[in-house]
């Protein structure tokens, strides 16, 4: 009898727990519970802390569930031309996170945010700036890649980012870098240009958030990297 309401006690504390962290159901399988609820029953040390109320997670864990959440996700109509949804990459302690658009062609056939050409620009960015891809987290505003490299129209983004949204209230970033418009636009509710938010930075839930240049439009204008480079150079100094 004892066992059972220290489980119910437990089961409890895991839904509270994980609807903190957004998620509005829970696909339980009996042989799951076990795991759903180790975030919980985790020693302290292989906890890490995230939320300003001092609440204590497994990032890892909760970056695990979200993603079997999304599932075969066909929510929106970007589910019809993927190939596989890009989740996001990266550590779940990550200090600085990295926000994109969609996936382009490459992403979606490997299932990785940022590794064509402007993943590539982003990586060396990364390094010249004296950090690994897998310190820090990547991810996009849409999961799936819209056809022929559109913009994510707003019906799609309105399914998309809340999972988004859930990534960030989970790694609780120190920084965040909005790469172009849409990301920038969807995460902050701007309509101002990029090119005159740049350089400064804006708040997203109390997380400084620095807008600056997609690196596709950098591939473009070579010339606007200083731009970026020096707008990466505020985020390093808020880092330190
Ligand atoms: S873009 Fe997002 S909401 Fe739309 S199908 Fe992909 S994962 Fe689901």
């Amino acid at each position: 009898m004892h066992n059972n309401i220290d489980t119910i006690k437990k089961i409890r504390k895991a839904i509270e727990f994980y609807r903190e962290l957004g998620f509005v159901y829970m696909p339980v399988k009996k042989s799951r519970i076990a795991e759903i609820l180790s975030p919980l029953a985790s020693k302290p040390s292989e906890m890490k802390q995230h939320s300003g109320a001092g609440r204590t997670v497994n990032g890892q864990e909760a970056l695990n569930l979200l993603r079997e959440n999304i599932g075969d996700c066909q929510r929106c109509k970007l589910s019809g031309g993927r190939n596989t949804i890009v989740f996001g990459e990266g550590s779940p302690d990550a200090p600085l996170m990295f926000i994109g658009e969609g996936p382009g062609r490459d992403e979606d056939l490997q299932g990785r945010p940022f590794i064509g050409d402007a993943g590539k620009l982003l990586t060396k960015m990364i390094v010249k700036l004296g950090m690994k891809r897998e310190d820090v987290y990547i991810a996009n505003i849409v999961k799936c890649r819209p056809s022929y490299n559109r913009n994510p129209e707003e019906d799609e983004i309105n399914s998309c980012s809340p999972f988004l949204l859930q990534q960030i209230e989970i790694i609780r970033p120190s920084v965040i870098v909005c790469l172009g418009k849409i990301a920038t636009e969807t995460l902050l509710g701007v309509k101002t240009p990029i090119s005159k938010l740049r350089g400064n930075f804006l708040d997203f839930n109390g997380i400084p958030v620095m807008p600056t240049f997609h690196p596709a439009y950098l591939l473009r204008n070579p010339k606007a990297k200083w731009l970026t480079w020096d707008d990466m150079q505020k985020v390093m100094k808020r880092l330190t």
